[in-house]
């Protein structure tokens, strides 16, 4: 049964790719209900600041507790998302709840941002413009409460629209940041033409930076090529103290991982690291 029509010959599919085919619109045919449910849901994982250990933001990360199946990698469910053309509901779905939180946050602290991943796919019309635009209309949030994530090679992808629509929402007031770099192709005339504000050197680098000189290079000339072209850098994937002191030396603005904290329920997040009103009156 597993094959079609392809170029004028008939060929077989290849089996697993069918059953992964079958699973992902199987399981996005329960996105809406399952959002409905609950069973969707949002985790914040908190971003510190290396020269004070202040909590100055989260990052939204989606999460899908199946009724039967249980936890679903997110990496796994999005890409289906992706590629069947729903990841824009689930994107509407993490944003509204993301602007929720940064608004209850920012009351308390008016620099705390809230970070959001947005798909490649988002890059290709004017949707997403629309989109943020209703939600911080909706939160009252103020743009700069919102980080938006994109990964190094979704801008390149789609050209000269992608590029358009994120000077569109810089213009806005919106924070851009550059997801997972070093893992892709960007060039250097790319990195300067993105309007992006902060620069997410992937973890990959973060893992290995005790052990590996040639990383520990890496990772300081990518902390002063951001700051030449006007932005700071989280490293994400910070899982020791060690590493949190290397790059805090490195001169790196901020850091993410398990050893500042996990992704955590927004209830269990404001209670560990409630935002205090102190910062603010700091200016
Ligand atoms: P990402 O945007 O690079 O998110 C960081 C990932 O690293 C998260 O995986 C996070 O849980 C994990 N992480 C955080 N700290 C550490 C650490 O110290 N060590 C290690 N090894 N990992 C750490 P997660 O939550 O499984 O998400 C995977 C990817 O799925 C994300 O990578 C992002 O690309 C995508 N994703 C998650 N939520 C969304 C969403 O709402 N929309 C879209 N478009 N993509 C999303
Ligand atoms: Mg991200
Ligand atoms: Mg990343
Ligand atoms: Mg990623």
């Amino acid at each position: 049964h597993a094959a079609s029509e392809e170029g004028g010959c008939w060929k077989i599919h290849d089996p697993s790719a069918t059953g992964a085919r079958e699973w992902a619109l199987s399981l996005l045919g329960e996105l809406d209900q399952a959002i409905d449910a609950g069973h969707i849901w949002v985790a914040y994982q908190p971003k510190m600041e290396l020269a004070t250990g202040a909590i100055v933001g989260a990052e939204a990360l989606v999460r899908w507790t199946h009724a039967t199946r249980g936890p679903i990698d997110p990496a796994e469910f999005v890409e289906m998302a992706e590629r069947h053309g729903r990841i824009d509901r689930l994107t509407a779905f993490v944003l509204n709840d993301a602007a929720r939180a940064a608004a209850a946050a920012v009351a308390y602290d008016p620099g705390f941002a809230i970070s959001v991943n947005i798909s490649p796919q988002l890059l290709a019309t004017r949707e997403v413009v629309d989109m943020v635009r209703r939600v911080l209309r909706k939160h009252r949030l103020p743009a700069s409460a919102l980080v938006l994530e994109i990964t190094e090679t979704a801008a390149m992808v789609e050209g000269q629209t992608a590029l358009k629509l994120l000077e569109e929402l810089r213009a806005m007031g919106v924070e851009l940041s550059i997801d997972d770099y070093g893992t892709g192709m960007s060039t250097l005339a790319y990195l300067r033409r993105i309007p992006a504000n902060e620069l997410k050197v992937d973890k990959r680098f973060a893992a290995s930076l005790l052990s590996s000189p040639e990383d520990q290079a890496v990772m300081r000339s990518t902390i002063e090529l951001a700051h030449t072209l006007g932005m700071h850098v989280v490293a994400e994937g910070v899982e020791t103290a060690e590493t949190l002191q290397m790059l805090r030396a490195m001169g790196c603005e901020i850091g993410q991982g398990y050893h500042i904290g996990r992704p955590m329920e927004w209830l269990s997040f404001m209670d560990i690291f409630s935002p205090r009103p102190s910062r603010a009156a700091d200016g």
